[in-house]
C-alpha cells in the first residue's frame, strides 16, 4: 500500500513540475511563438549560453528509420529533489525519446540540453534541420557514463530516505537502451546498496531483460515498477503514441514481473478526455492489469502545457477533430482539466478499483487519496459508473 501510495505521488509531483517548467518557459516562449516558433532573437539569445561554440557531440550509431544516437558526457547524473522541486531523486540515462508520444510533456528537456550545448548555432547552420519536438524524438542523447558517475556520487545518507526515480524525463527502456544498457549498468550500481527506495516508469517490456537484476535488487531494497498504459486498443495507442510497444506487450511484460515476484503496477497517464476516459475503456486496462497480476493501478488526467501543446493538437485536429475545438479552447486558458472533470475521473478510477478488486492496495488507503487529489472531496463519493464527466 506504502509503495502504491508513493506511485501516485511521484506521478503527481511528475505533472506539478512540469507545469512549473512549462510557466517558466511559456513566458519567454509567448512572443517567439506568436512571431513564429524559433525567431532571430531567440537565437541570439541562446547563443549567450555557452562562452564559445562547444564542439560537436560525437554521433554514436544512426539507424535507417532516421534516428541518431548522441553521446552526452555528464558531471552529474542525480536530480535533488531540490533541484526538481519534486519529493524524490531522479535519473534520467537519456534525453529525448523514440517512442514519441504526442502528449509527452518531457519534450522541452531535450531542447534545454541542446541549446545548452551550443547546438541551436550548428542547427542554425543546417546541420541539424530537424525541429526541436521531432529532434527529441530521433536525436536521442546517451548519457555513456551515467553509470560511472552515478557510482561517484551515490549517497544512500544524501537521499534521505526518497525515492529515486528511473525514468522521469524519458523513456529508460527506450530502443537506444537494447544497445547502451545504460539503465541496466544504473541497476548494477544501485545493487551494491541496501535499503533503496527505486522506482522505474516505462512503456516498454525490455524492462523484463533485467529480471534477474530487479529480483536480485529486490532483495534488499523496495523496488517498484510501473507500467504505463493509457489504452488496451492497440489502433488507438498507434493514433496517441508512435512509436511505443503495443498494449499487449507492455501488459506481458507486466505479468512477467509480477510472477517473477517483482512489486509492480499500471499507471494509465494521461488519462485523455473524450478519447480514453471512457468507462469501456478503463475497465478493460484494469481488468487486464488484474489479470497481469498488478498490485495497483494509478491514474491522472491529461494535462497539456505549451510543448505538449504544439506537439498535441494538431494530433488530435487531424485524428479527433470534433474534439478540436473545445480542446483549443479549454486549454488556451489552463494546463489541466477543470476540478469537475477530476473529480468525475477520480469516483471513476476508485469504482474500477474496487470491482477489480484492487481495493486492498489502493481504495481504501486514505493516504493515497490525499496524495491523488488532496483538494478533493468526492472521491469519498459512492461509485457511479454509469457517470459521464463533463470533460472539458
Ligand atoms: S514514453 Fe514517456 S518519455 Fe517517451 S515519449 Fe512517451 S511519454 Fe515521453
Amino acid at each position: 500500500m506504502r509503495r502504491a501510495s508513493g506511485a501516485v505521488f511521484i506521478v503527481r509531483q511528475l505533472l506539478a513540475v512540469w507545469m512549473e517548467s512549462m510557466r517558466v518557459t511559456s513566458a519567454g516562449q509567448r512572443g517567439s511563438e506568436a512571431a513564429g516558433q524559433w525567431s532571430a532573437d531567440e537565437a541570439l539569445q541562446l547563443d549567450l549560453l555557452p562562452s564559445r561554440p562547444l564542439a560537436p557531440l560525437p554521433v554514436l550509431d544512426q539507424r535507417a528509420r532516421g534516428t541518431k544516437f548522441i553521446e552526452l558526457s555528464v558531471r552529474s547524473v542525480l536530480n535533488t529533489p531540490a533541484s526538481t522541486h519534486m519529493g524524490f531523486w531522479s535519473i534520467n540515462p537519456y534525453v529525448g525519446c523514440e517512442f514519441g508520444c504526442t502528449y509527452c510533456y518531457a519534450r522541452d528537456t531535450h531542447r534545454w540540453v541542446m541549446e545548452r550545448r551550443g547546438s541551436w548555432a550548428e542547427r542554425q547552420q543546417g546541420s541539424s534541420p530537424l525541429p526541436p519536438w521531432e529532434a527529441f524524438e530521433k536525436e536521442i542523447l546517451v548519457k555513456s557514463d551515467v553509470a560511472e558517475v552515478l557510482a561517484r556520487t551515490l549517497s544512500p545518507a544524501r537521499l534521505a530516505g526518497h525515492p529515486l526515480v528511473i525514468g522521469t524525463a524519458t523513456d529508460p527502456y527506450q530502443p537506444a537502451e537494447r544497445r547502451f544498457r545504460l539503465t541496466r549498468r544504473i541497476l548494477e550500481v544501485l545493487r551494491s546498496y541496501h535499503g533503496l527506495s527505486i522506482e522505474i516508469i516505462t512503456k516498454s517490456p525490455l524492462v523484463t531483460r533485467d529480471l534477474d537484476v530487479l529480483q536480485a535488487l529486490s532483495r534488499h531494497n523496495e523496488v517498484n515498477v510501473n507500467i504505463s498504459l493509457a489504452t488496451a486498443d492497440p489502433r488507438l495507442a498507434r493514433r496517441l503514441e508512435l512509436r511505443s510497444p503495443v498494449p499487449a506487450a507492455r501488459l506481458r511484460a507486466l505479468r512477467r514481473l509480477t510472477a517473477g515476484g517483482i512489486y509492480a503496477g499500471l499507471i494509465v497517464a494521461p488519462i485523455i478526455p473524450g478519447i480514453t476516459d471512457d468507462w469501456a475503456g478503463l475497465a478493460q486496462l484494469l481488468e487486464a492489469a488484474k489479470e497481469a497480476g498488478a498490485r495497483y493501478v494509478i491514474g491522472s488526467a491529461l494535462r497539456l502545457g505549451p510543448a505538449a501543446r504544439h506537439r498535441f493538437l494538431p494530433v488530435l485536429e487531424r485524428e479527433f477533430p470534433d474534439l478540436y475545438e473545445r480542446y483549443r479552447r479549454h486549454y488556451a486558458a489552463s494546463d489541466m482539466t477543470s476540478r469537475s472533470y477530476q473529480d468525475a475521473l477520480t469516483r471513476r478510477l476508485n469504482a474500477l478499483r474496487q470491482a477489480y478488486g484492487f481495493a486492498g492496495d489502493e481504495a481504501s488507503s486514505r493516504r493515497r487519496r490525499r496524495l491523488e487529489d488532496s483538494a478533493s472531496s468526492a472521491t469519498d463519493a459512492a461509485p457511479q459508473p454509469a457517470e459521464q464527466a463533463t470533460l472539458l
